[in-house]
């Protein structure tokens, strides 16, 4: 039997837009995990890293993936690039000793311009906490951890990514980067 078309098969070889090496996308132009470098592509990577300041699947924007590859780093979000990708997705993870921890924002009217300028209500969550910011600027300034400011406590923060799409297996467990 002939094998049917699938668009989504990564089937086609291009160079890993961050490492150079041979990797493979699909019809649509993104790619599975490249296995020299673990970036995954997109066709507007380019684009989201000048207008959004991120990309995706990954957050971080391309030009920075390109230096931390370039450092020898693992790919991992700055909590600025987290920021720019709570306003594009409005939901996202990370974890900190082993524990989730969840962000999103909730409109607080139909006011989209107010909305995308930060004016909204951002839920920063866990087991353990639950906090309520009126503002994006207010969430960036204040959210905390046992009272450590999540900008000052980054650097323990493992794999932040937009929710859903930025985890495999399960929730309680971060995901190996
Ligand atoms: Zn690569």
């Amino acid at each position: 039997m002939e094998k049917k078309y699938n668009p989504h098969e990564y089937n086609n070889a291009v160079p890993c837009e961050v490492c150079g090496q041979l990797t493979f996308v699909d019809d649509y132009g993104n790619s599975g995990k490249c296995k020299h470098c673990g970036w995954r592509q997109c066709v507007d990577n380019k684009d989201m890293d000048i207008k959004q300041g991120i990309s995706y699947p990954m957050l971080v924007p391309l030009s920075r993936a390109r230096e931390q590859y370039k450092a020898g780093q693992k790919f991992k979000a700055t909590f600025d690039d987290f920021i720019n990708g709570l306003m594009f997705y409005s939901e996202m993870l990370f974890w900190h000793h082993g524990l989730v921890h969840e962000v999103y924002t909730k409109m607080k009217s139909q006011d989209l311009e107010a909305y995308v300028s930060g004016d909204c209500i951002v839920v920063f969550c866990s087991k353990e906490i639950k906090q309520e910011y009126n503002h994006l600027n207010e969430f960036r300034d204040k959210a905390n951890i046992d009272g450590v400011l999540l900008k000052d406590l980054w650097g323990e923060v493992v794999h932040p990514c937009f929710m859903y799409c930025g985890v495999e297996g399960d929730y309680d467990n971060p995901p190996e980067d």
